[in-house]
């Protein structure tokens, strides 16, 4: 979900931004007043995460999976080798991705959470680390099966390169301690169309695969300010709007932090206490956005989905690879979202 003051201001906007007589979705993206909200944009983005000026800020398109292709047509380009973990759906679609480029004997799997349905984050043993690799690959949050990695790898020099689609602007992270972070923006950035990437400025560089497309290449973006050609210029506004709400309105990302840590308390704790209801994650493992929960029953579960859904709780259903249920809290979701979820699971207890 998308913070309604956000949806109010862009209602407002709509036919007229800042008296400009036009529509952001109107505008040309080479105009003043489109450069002036894509580089607050920018700007914004950098306040909010601390980004270092080392690094580049990137609006793509293509989604978060176009850039399962990219990092290895542009890192992979000294050894041609790389480490991934595998905890999900996501960090699978992307090794995956690797080996179609790389080569399956080039990817190396340091650790894997697949013989217990992706439950947990696996202990890394850095004796399986690639020292030389090209770069280490995580995916933080595990929006599918719900965990997040309680602790950023020490990957040394090799640069750790990680999908944070899932929670993005969820809390404060170490940006410098990454050489990518990437995010599909749909999630809790804005409105989907938009890609942001922030890239450790000697990551960009003109060696890159033999035969990477110009757009598959970051330099190609980075030398034009994320405008080689037409960028997703409404999300871009969206996301900035995202994040003057953020900013202004909840006060920072240490705060956002403080907020998500409550909303998950809340739930966990619940389930926690539960006889029906039981988590799926391993108690170390668990993310704040994405909590996946069961009741032991295929057929409550299924009752549990269709009676919520009448009582106007929305997209409780658990993935179609995993089943059950899962609650997925994104910043924009309020406090009071989760007391009514809970309330209402705690009425289906009582009834079941
Ligand atoms: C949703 C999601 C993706 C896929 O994003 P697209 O923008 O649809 O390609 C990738 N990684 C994670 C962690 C996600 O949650």
């Amino acid at each position: 979900m998308m913070p309604e003051a956000v949806l109010k201001k862009a209602a407002a906007e709509m036919l007229d931004y800042e008296g400009s007589g036009q529509s952001v979705m109107e505008m040309s993206h080479r105009s003043k007043t489109y450069q002036s909200i894509i580089d607050g944009c920018s700007a914004l983005l950098r306040e909010v995460m601390q980004i270092p000026d080392n690094y580049e800020i990137l609006f793509l398109q293509g989604g978060a999976s176009t850039q399962f292709a990219m990092i290895p047509l542009n890192l992979a380009t000294k050894t041609g080798k790389v480490d991934y973990v595998l905890t999900g759906q996501w960090a699978k679609k992307a090794a995956a991705e690797a080996k179609l480029l790389l080569g399956e004997e080039n990817v190396n799997i340091v650790a894997s959470s697949a013989d217990k349905t992706f439950s947990y984050i696996p202990e890394l043993d850095k004796s399986k680390f690639n020292p030389t690799a090209d770069y280490f690959y995580i995916c933080m949050n595990n929006t599918i099966y719900g965990t997040k990695f309680p602790e950023i790898p020490d990957t040394g020099d090799v640069p750790l390169v990680a999908d944070i689609s899932s929670m993005a602007l969820s809390q404060p992270l170490p940006v410098e301690k990454f050489g990518i972070l990437y995010a599909g923006a749909q999630k809790n950035m804005g409105p989907a169309g938009l890609t942001v990437v922030i890239i450790r400025k000697d990551l960009i560089s003109e060696n890159v695969r033999p035969g990477t497309p110009t757009m598959l290449r970051f330099k190609t973006h980075a030398d034009n300010g994320s405008m080689y050609n037409t960028p997703p210029c409404y999300s871009i506004y969206m996301c900035k709007l995202v994040l003057e709400w953020i900013k202004n309105e909840i006060g920072g990302l240490d705060k956002m932090y403080e907020l998500n840590q409550q909303k998950a308390k809340l739930f966990y704790d619940y389930l926690d206490s539960s006889k029906m209801f039981k988590g799926t994650v391993e108690k170390g493992s668990r993310s704040l956005m994405n909590i996946p929960f069961v009741t032991g029953s295929d057929e409550l579960d299924a009752k549990f989905v269709k009676e919520s859904t009448a009582a106007g709780f929305v997209n409780l259903k658990g993935h179609r690879t995993v089943g059950g249920m899962r609650a997925s809290i994104y910043n924009a979701m309020p406090i009071e979202g989760v007391e009514k979820l809970i309330a209402f699971m705690k009425e289906f207890e009582a009834n079941n």
